[in-house]
């Protein structure tokens, strides 16, 4: 009998276990956002999200030079088993990242009701704006703030992604929850299975704040860790390059967006651009376990 040479490729390095966010991130979901919106029902909304990807992207580079945590208090933090990036001590320079980011969109091509919401923002003082980031960050979301509160995200990814990609992978631990980024804390948007030399055919979870990405196993519910009730759910008609991955043993669900069918995808920009999915799955009675800033509010209660 002839044996056949197996086809195994080992890495030839060991997986990255944390991805730390590009300084371009934003500037590559804006150009995902525009390609989305082609044929799309919801083209507007969906070229809007491409203008604002922009802005983050200029603000990102425009935002001067703001100190990390210092080494004392991320080693303290580290050794408590928290994350380095602290989401109630949130760098002031965040409102001069909005305020850039406000004016760069104020223009007569946005619909009447998102300028009122932006005019309103430009002339609300500091501390109604730390209102509105804690909020966001810690608190109750409420559906009448869902038109402002998709700004204060953007800002606050512009310096937490500002913040995350100048730290030290290695630096970098493990958190208890799954799902919560190991550089900020603040939960999942999406996971990703990424193509590339060592990282092939890995799937990485992608941080709703931050764009940090740490590595999880496949085929496992991102929210309690089960593996023997996940299964795959995806649109009619889609190449399956987002799909839903629900958990019969928690109820909850995720996206997963695979580079193998479209080597552009993006978590947040891809998630977006799928909310038919979130209805279907919706409907069959799972809840979605982490966010989309960008949406925020829109879908509480
Ligand atoms: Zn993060
Ligand atoms: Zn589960």
């Amino acid at each position: 009998m002839q044996s056949q040479p197996i086809d195994f490729h080992p890495p030839s390095e060991e997986a990255a276990p944390y991805l730390l966010p590009a300084a371009d991130v934003f500037a590559g979901r804006a150009r995902r956002f525009e390609h989305l919106a082609c044929d799309h029902s919801l083209a507007e909304w969906l070229r809007f999200l491409a203008r604002l990807s922009q802005a983050q992207h200029d603000a990102l580079k425009a935002i001067p030079e703001f100190p990390l945590p210092d080494a004392q208090a991320r080693e303290l933090a580290r050794n408590h088993g928290m994350p380095p990036l602290n989401l109630s001590e949130r760098p002031a320079v965040w409102r001069d990242a909005l305020r850039q980011m406000l004016a760069a969109l104020d223009d007569e091509t946005l619909p009447e009701g998102a300028r009122a919401t932006l005019t309103g923002l430009q002339s609300a003082d500091d501390s109604r704006l730390e209102k509105l980031a804690a909020t966001l960050l810690e608190g109750e979301i409420s559906a009448d703030l869902a038109g402002e509160l998709p700004f204060i995200a953007a800002a606050l990814q512009v310096t937490y992604t500002g913040m995350a990609l100048r730290l030290d992978p290695a630096s970098l631990q493990k958190l208890d929850a799954p799902a919560v980024c190991p550089c900020c804390g603040s939960p999942a948007v999406a996971s990703v299975v990424r193509l590339g030399a060592a990282i092939n055919n890995l799937r990485y979870l992608h941080c709703s704040l931050c764009n940090t990405e740490w590595n999880v196993p496949r085929a496992t519910c991102t929210t309690c860790e089960d593996d023997k009730e996940i299964a795959l759910q995806e649109l009619e008609g889609s190449k399956g390059a987002v799909r839903a991955e629900t958990c019969d043993a928690c109820k909850s669900y995720l996206k997963i967006v695979y580079q193998d069918k479209d080597p552009n995808v993006d978590p947040v920009a891809d998630d977006l651009a799928t909310l038919a999915l979130d209805m279907l799955v919706d409907e069959a009675g799972y809840e979605r376990s982490g966010p989309n800033l960008l949406l925020i509010g829109a879908y509480s209660g």
